[in-house]
């Protein structure tokens, strides 16, 4: 008999969904009735919303977080023959971003703390074609942001803090996002704060970088509809923003109860047989993942499949593995070797804010058993 009669996933968007289900389908039957289907007044206020919540001036949803990125870049004018500053150690659409500008990807090794990008390798990958920092608050966990911003300074670089996976986490008390000069958010259904569908968006203190990603998510067109700017379509839809304006009022719990769970886990793990990324004293993780390090990882998936419980690994391919991006990536000479390491030890274990700690328990145990 396997340890749960129910499959348990890494996230889950259905406990999400079922946790909140009457006022979602409440608001998505007044988006079905309304004259705005895309942007328009629901768009508008889940915008003024997510900014307010991260007491960020401006807020621009769009299509994706891969366009939030991509967007971004854009309007900073960032393409051909540029370099933008990032890791291997990531979602692959944080480097798809970047090529779809036409910019290249230099990507540098993390820290073997916090899974997140070394600062003392940033510098060394500067160049005179280098125009930003691409930091990732990886698992939720805020990166360096004091030494990022530093040196982004000291060379006269934009930084673009990739939230993805970090809504809401903290960096000395301050939301990530807002500590750059742009923070760009996914709404992908597992995400912290996810839609039932794709979803994206961009917070900035920069009223110009707002308005540009305002018109390249629609033609390049400005107030009169006049295009002036040769651009794509990358609207956030009224029915995903109607939902999150939902779920945002829900986040603020929904996090805390993320970082039981996580103290739960950190409580009844074993330690002498796994590592785990670190909080540092700055730093407060969202926990979108939770993360672990085995040396035996690919077996643990393989012993826990048989109990139900479906791990992930965020990332096995890191992202200078994958051929397609091949001409768009730049690999510093002394290599990734904590990247290529870690891309054979992470594990993320199941992390939802709908998660009983009675199935905490139940993993843990099985876990320190392996
Ligand atoms: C999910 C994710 C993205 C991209 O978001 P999409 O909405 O899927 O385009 C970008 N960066 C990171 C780190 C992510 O986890």
């Amino acid at each position: 008999m396997p340890i749960f009669e129910e499959n348990i996933y890494f996230g889950s968007p259905v406990e999400q969904f079922k946790a909140h289900s009457d006022e979602i389908l409440g608001v998505i039957h007044d988006v079905c009735f309304s004259p705005f289907h895309i942007l328009g007044p629901k768009v508008n206020a889940f915008e003024d919303d997510f900014a307010q919540w991260h007491d960020s001036p401006y807020c621009v949803g769009v299509g994706s977080g891969t366009d939030a990125l991509t967007l971004t870049m854009k309007a900073m004018g960032i393409g051909k023959g540029d370099e933008v500053i990032t890791v291997s150690h990531t979602a692959l659409a944080t480097v798809a971003s970047i090529a779809l500008t036409g910019a290249k990807a230099v990507l540098v090794d993390i820290d073997k703390e916090t899974c997140t990008i070394s600062p003392k390798k940033i510098e060394t990958a500067i160049t005179t074609n280098t125009k930003a920092i691409m930091p990732v608050h990886l698992y939720g966990f805020p990166c360096d942001m004091d030494a990022i911003n530093a040196i982004a300074q000291k060379h006269n670089l934009y930084v673009i803090e990739d939230c993805a996976q970090a809504h809401g986490a903290k960096y000395k008390g301050q939301k990530v996002g807002t500590i750059g000069d742009a923070g760009c958010f996914s709404f992908y259904p597992t995400k912290n704060l996810g839609a039932i569908g794709d979803g994206g968006g961009v917070i900035t203190k920069h009223a110009d970088i707002a308005q540009k990603i305002r018109q390249l998510r629609q033609y390049g067109w400005n107030d009169e509809r006049i295009g002036e700017y040769a651009s794509g379509v990358s609207r956030l839809d009224a029915l995903q923003a109607a939902v999150l304006s939902v779920k945002l009022k829900h986040l603020d719990n929904d996090i805390a109860k993320r970082r039981t769970i996580a103290a739960e886990y950190d409580r009844l793990i074993d330690w002498s047989k796994f590592d785990r990324p670190k909080e540092s004293e700055n730093c407060k993780a969202a926990y979108h993942l939770y993360v672990i390090m085995s040396p035996r990882r690919n077996g643990l998936i393989e012993a826990m499949k048989k109990e139900n419980v479906f791990l992930g690994v965020h990332y096995e391919h890191s992202a200078h593995k994958n051929p397609g991006y091949k001409e768009y990536i730049k690999l510093p000479d002394d290599g990734l070797t904590v990247t290529e390491h870690m891309s054979n030890v992470v594990v993320s274990l199941p992390m939802y804010p709908e998660l009983e700690l009675s199935k905490v328990a139940k993993i843990t145990e099985f876990l320190n058993e392996f």
